[in-house]
């Protein structure tokens, strides 16, 4: 007898589509018959400069230790994390990258029929979670692209679980400020949890960003989940951690993988904390690689959407979608992200490179427009 295993799955995961990645340099170069150096990445927002040395050290010493298993607890993490973030130990949840956070709270707070609000044009990991929960997702439609957080207030009804916010968003780059922040939170019920994604925040200079953290002591229905994925350059590591009441905090344990967080992980983590000057060198570096990639938009003709993240999304011709665009640049070497499953056809999403990268990817598009 065959089996139709679909129709085993749990009815939110039956009609889910995997989450689309950027796509990774080997495969590319298999499929072009190139060599890996030769393509350029910018499709998944991370650092183009890669760890700092202090991190790649700091890793290579916990080699030696590799048979034992990792502090379950992340005693060292925590309390680099804490003394940085003026919080206790017991606020802290950490995750395997911090999309394990966000997959902590769906599983913790979201039951068959819950109301999850997102934004549309929002990172697709909030509603897959919640899909296969059996959650249902209401979008709220976005402002200029960005989060319409009065509109997502509104949103909320006595069925909202959580609220998932994202500041800057992904992929649109777009962010909120301290009073639109505050007000949503004074809006929302106390019994409605918000998660606020702060993965991109290290690169916002904005004067009116609001930092989550500072949120925390006022709002205790309130978690900021944050990664080492971005900024840090930890991608592969997979490395995040959410900041919250002790309350929220000991219910994310709860469902919390133990050893979710590897030995490397935590060790490269606490080295990256430490290392202020490679931070703000990333910061700048991504500054000036911002003001090149839209200053090259604007001569172009191109409309893009003013981003304070490490990306940038920009509107193609009408005469070519976004996803055409993708695969001629692919045939040149360069990966970048089509967002057509965000809602958004016209747009293509890039990363911001190392200066050679950025202009390798502008050549490149110059060519495949002409
Ligand atoms: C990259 C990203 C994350 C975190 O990814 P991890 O690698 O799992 O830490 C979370 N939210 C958004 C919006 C992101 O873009």
């Amino acid at each position: 007898m065959s089996v139709d295993f679909l129709q085993l799955a749990v009815p939110g995961v039956r009609g889910l589509s995997p989450y689309q990645p950027g796509k990774p340099i080997d495969e590319l170069a298999r499929e072009l018959g190139l060599k890996e150096e030769d393509i350029v990445k910018l499709a998944s927002n991370e650092n183009p400069m890669g760890p700092s040395a202090a991190v790649k050290a700091a890793m290579n010493e916990e080699m030696a230790e590799m048979t034992r298993y990792p502090d379950g607890a992340g005693f060292a993490l925590k309390a680099e994390l804490s003394s940085r973030l003026n919080v206790t130990p017991a606020q802290l949840t950490l995750g395997n990258g911090s999309s394990d956070i966000l997959d902590f709270v769906v599983r913790a707070f979201v039951d068959n029929g819950d109301e999850v609000v997102v934004s549309e044009h929002a990172f697709s990991i909030y509603s897959l979670l919640t899909r296969a929960k059996g959650g249902v997702v209401v979008e709220v439609p976005a402002l200029n692209f960005g989060h319409d957080l009065v509109a997502m207030a509104a949103a909320v009804t006595d069925k909202t679980r959580v609220v998932f916010l994202t500041n800057p968003s992904n992929p649109t780059g777009t962010w909120n400020t301290r009073a639109e922040v505050l007000t949503f939170m004074q809006t929302v019920p106390a019994n409605v949890v918000v998660v606020l994604d702060e993965a991109y925040c290290e690169f916002v200079e904005e004067a009116e960003y609001p930092d989550g953290v500072e949120l925390l002591a006022q709002f205790p229905n309130l978690i900021v989940a944050r990664t080492f994925s971005k900024v840090y350059g930890l991608a592969s590591l997979r490395v995040g951690y959410g900041v919250s009441s002790p309350e929220l905090a000991d219910i994310m344990n709860r469902v919390r993988p133990p050893f979710n967080v590897n030995s490397y992980a935590l060790v490269g983590a606490v080295a990256a904390l430490r290392d202020e000057a490679y931070l703000q060198m990333s910061v700048k570096a991504n500054r000036d690689g911002m003001a090149l990639l839209t200053a090259a938009f604007a001569e172009m003709g191109l409309d893009y959407i003013p981003s304070v993240g490490n990306f940038v999304a920009f509107r193609v011709p009408d005469s070519v979608t976004g996803i055409e665009v993708y695969q001629k640049l692919l045939r040149e070497g360069v990966i970048v992200r089509p967002i057509a499953n965000y809602g958004m056809p016209q747009y293509v999403r890039v990363s911001i490179g190392t200066d050679a990268e950025n202009r390798t990817f502008l050549k490149a598009l110059a060519k495949v427009l002409a």
